[in-house]
């Protein structure tokens, strides 16, 4: 028994509990304590640390792929920001400010019960914090249209090594530069962060369509890999790929999946796809309308295994998500030629593992952001983000069969 797998903790209903800690190859240390604070909690805790030699790790929504939140070699606090997650949003002037131990899901609920037609642009997991989500870049479905979540950070406090309560003006503009894309832990604990909200229309288009290879999945991966980061920039088709079982008895085969959000009604989407990617062959009855925070549902759903017309309220549920997983992430330049997908499509036929490939298309915004702008250097040139991942089940996972 673990201070972290304590059944304390556990229970504790609003944590999103630690689906990587059980990884065998981490060297782990159990924290010496897991302190739940508050800001003033913070401050001693960091003080009193320093006192008695112990590192402090900081987490927000624990969705770190390496566990760098809770899992240290040396001898160290948590600082479990769990309690820190209220939200203001101020619609007149189309910002709010978030307190970094809100998740996203529970971020976009509270944008649109204040306004149908402002969202946020970041990630697409609802349990994901906004303490490692926002510090690391944080990409979307709106990214295309208005970049990361980073990008649109505009003031934050953070906590410094002394215990200072700073905001950007305290902390100077070399740190704000810093916290926005190079990751928060280095520098302090975040506490809360000022963003822009983004303008989104009140009908927003969705689809999910899948194609093995049978059904050409190779001829549409290309073209994707061609188009995608060209398209209007009101549209994000992301492509997933994993073996399935084939329609023949008995063999397996690999599936592409298109997801899309589009910020436009269907009549506007339809013609738009025929012209720049017809392959895909995408008709009306693939589609959804439905509101930007609908949009948010349907692409949750997708993580978490359930239908995707739920009601908004899904997305303040913080235990929804728990799988064991290991992701790495990759940026690619120009199209993966015929002979690295078949590559590809080999390793995800391996019966070991159960692998899986997620290709996020660029351009649009993230094509006119400096890549010095924040510490985030994946910009123009770059035509598509990796995420090359592989899961397994463990007991208590209710995620990622
Ligand atoms: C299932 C899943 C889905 C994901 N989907 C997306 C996606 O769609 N888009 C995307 O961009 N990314 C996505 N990610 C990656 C995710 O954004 C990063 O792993 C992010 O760092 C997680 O933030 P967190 O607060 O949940 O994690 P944590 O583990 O709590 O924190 C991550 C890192 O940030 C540090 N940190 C956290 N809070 C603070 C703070 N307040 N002050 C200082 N440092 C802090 C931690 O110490 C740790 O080093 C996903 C990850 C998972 C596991």
């Amino acid at each position: 028994m673990t201070l972290l797998n304590s059944p304390e903790y556990l229970q504790i209903p609003v944590h999103v509990r630690s689906f990587c800690y059980k990884m065998p190859f981490v060297v782990k240390q159990e924290p010496y304590l897991v302190a739940i604070c508050v800001v003033s909690h913070i401050q001693a805790t960091i003080i009193c640390s320093q006192q008695h030699d112990l590192q402090i790790r900081t987490r927000s929504g624990g969705h770190d792929f390496e566990g760098l939140s809770y899992v240290a070699e040396v001898p160290f606090v948590l600082i479990d920001l769990m309690y820190l997650r209220e939200i203001k949003v101020d619609v007149d002037n189309q910002t709010a400010w978030v307190q970094a131990g809100a998740t996203i899901g529970e971020l976009y609920y509270s944008i649109s019960q204040k306004s149908k037609t402002l969202g946020f642009p970041a990630g697409l997991c609802a349990t994901v914090g906004t303490g490692g989500h926002f510090s690391g870049g944080g990409y979307g479905f709106l990214m295309r249209k208005y970049g990361l979540a980073a990008d649109n950070t505009i003031d934050a406090h953070i906590i410094d090594v002394q215990g200072n309560l700073l905001d950007r003006k305290g902390m100077g503009e070399d740190l704000f530069w810093a916290i926005r894309g190079g990751g928060g832990a280095s520098f302090g604990v975040i506490v809360a962060w000022k963003i822009n909200l983004v303008p989104v229309p009140s009908k927003v288009t969705v689809f999910q369509v899948a194609r093995t290879l049978e059904q050409n999945a190779t001829e549409i991966i290309q073209r994707w890999q061609l188009v995608a980061n060209k398209l209007d920039e009101r549209i994000s088709v992301w492509m997933g790929m994993k073996r399935v079982n084939s329609s023949q008895h008995g063999k397996l085969t690999i599936q592409a999946t298109f997801v899309s959000t589009f910020l436009g009604d269907v009549q506007q989407l339809i013609p738009l796809m025929r012209k720049s990617f017809p392959e895909l062959g995408l008709v009306r009855e693939d589609c959804t309308e439905t509101s930007w925070i609908g949009s948010v549902v349907f692409m949750n759903a997708g993580l978490v295994g359930s239908a995707g017309n739920e009601s908004p309220e899904v997305l303040l549920n913080r235990t929804q998500f728990r799988m064991s997983f290991k992701g790495k992430s990759d940026y690619g330049r120009k199209p993966i030629p015929l002979e690295g997908l078949r590559g590809l499509c080999h390793f995800l036929y391996d019966n070991e593992v159960r692998g899986a490939v997620q290709f996020v298309p660029y351009g649009g915004r993230m094509d006119e952001i400096s890549e010095s702008e924040i510490p985030f250097p994946h910009r123009s040139g770059y035509i598509f983000h990796i995420l090359y991942s592989v899961s397994w089940q463990e007991e208590g996972d209710t995620a990622g069969s």
